[in-house]
């Protein structure tokens, strides 16, 4: 068999119809803001795209500003608004969102299940007062853990806030709709519902919001909100991996089947593992437990050696194993976080390669267990 990619909330690899749009943008030198017939055919494939988004989402395709990613598309709203009105993040959103909302944010308290404290946040939204901004993820890198964005919605609306949510995780894995979710401020990553790397969204529920600042400055593309020639390649591939979302969904009953299944297997191999965020609502494709004693970086590697690849639950961009603020913030002591792995699925993961896992799990790891009992006795 050959090597059996689980680390899809990472990143992705492309989907076919990503790729094949990438290959037809190849041709489309022209720059987008010109106005000859090159130009507006390279314009056209970016429309296109922005339009396949909007759609997708139930948003109109004029507030959807295309970015680098969605680290850019989270620094633009947090920045916009830490700058000018109180801010409230939940202590487990991606660090794109808690670094450039600053040391004075309100960090709001999740609990032991991962889920947000909803009366910390209508404390503090009572303390902030309209016009701020409330920041809560759809659901989490590490745990797959989904936060009832509807109901946060009526708490900071009913505070005349504003919700930004970080949907990274969630599109082509659950239904993601802009109304539905009531959010005023969406953000997206091509890389995660396979797309290409370096391209997101900023997505507005509608015209007439504040509208974040372009975090570079010195041109006038999307509409004056992001400065710099758009990424034609990148949105192209993008608006084709999000069309592909309704084909995705499709499959995300049997993914959570076989995610619940493996987890039903992989849970008593060996004695003491948890699962982070089992007792929460979670994504169909995600899976985080540790086993005692066993530290990540060990495990991935082994693991990688034996042809897997899985994610460090606490991986940060650096590539090094670090501690997870998502754990801590829900309790977890440092030393079960330092062992947290994620095993993330697609719904092209086949049951014979979770198979192959089990037997790896039960070769490598959990001989690493008994060898530290061994020691220990
Ligand atoms: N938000 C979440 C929840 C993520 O998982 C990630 C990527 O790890 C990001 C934001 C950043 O996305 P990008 O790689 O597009 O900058």
């Amino acid at each position: 068999m050959g090597r059996i990619y689980l680390d899809h909330n990472a990143t992705t690899p492309l989907l076919p119809e990503a790729r094949a749009a990438i290959e037809q943008a190849l041709d489309l030198f022209g720059n987008p803001s010109s106005v000859h017939a090159e130009g507006r055919a390279a314009r056209g494939a970016v429309e296109r795209a922005r339009a396949s988004i909007a759609e997708v989402l139930g948003a109109d395709a004029r507030n959807v500003i295309f970015t680098s990613g969605a680290t850019e598309a989270n620094n633009a709203v947090l920045r916009h608004f830490a700058a000018s009105a109180p801010v409230m993040v939940s202590a487990s959103e991606h660090v794109s969102v808690l670094e450039p909302a600053g040391p004075t944010a309100h960090r709001l308290p999740v609990g032991a299940d991962g889920l947000l404290d909803l009366d910390a946040l209508d404390a503090a939204l009572a303390e902030a007062g309209p016009g701020a901004l409330a920041s809560v993820q759809l659901a989490n890198n590490e745990t797959g853990i989904i936060q009832p964005i509807p109901d946060i919605a009526a708490l900071v609306h009913a505070s005349g806030a504003y919700l930004h949510v970080d949907a990274v995780q969630g599109v082509g894995r659950i239904p993601v709709e802009l109304a539905a979710l009531g959010a005023e401020y969406l953000t997206l990553s091509a890389h995660k519902l396979g797309g290409p790397k370096g391209v997101g969204a900023l997505v507005l529920a509608s015209q007439g919001l504040p509208v974040p600042q372009s975090l570079l400055a010195g041109g006038g593309q999307e509409r004056r909100r992001r400065a710099g020639t758009e990424n034609v390649l990148g949105i192209a591939g993008f608006g084709a991996a999000v069309e592909a979302t309704p084909r995705r969904l499709a499959a995300a009953e049997a993914m959570r089947a076989l995610r619940d299944w493996f987890e039903g297997a992989l849970l008593p191999i060996c004695g003491g593992t948890v699962v982070f965020g089992g007792q929460a609502p979670r994504l169909p494709n995600t899976l985080c437990v540790a086993v005692p004693g066993i530290g990540a970086e060990k495990a991935v590697i082994a693991l990688d050696l034996a042809g897997i690849a899985v994610g460090a639950g606490a991986a940060c961009s650096s590539g090094r194993i670090g501690a997870s603020h998502v754990l801590a913030a829900m309790g977890v002591d440092r030393e079960r976080a330092a062992g947290a792995l994620r095993i993330s699925l697609s719904p092209e993961t086949r049951r014979e390669e979770l198979e192959q896992v089990l037997d790896v799990w039960r070769r490598t790891i959990e001989p690493m267990t008994a060898g530290r009992a061994r020691r220990a006795a």
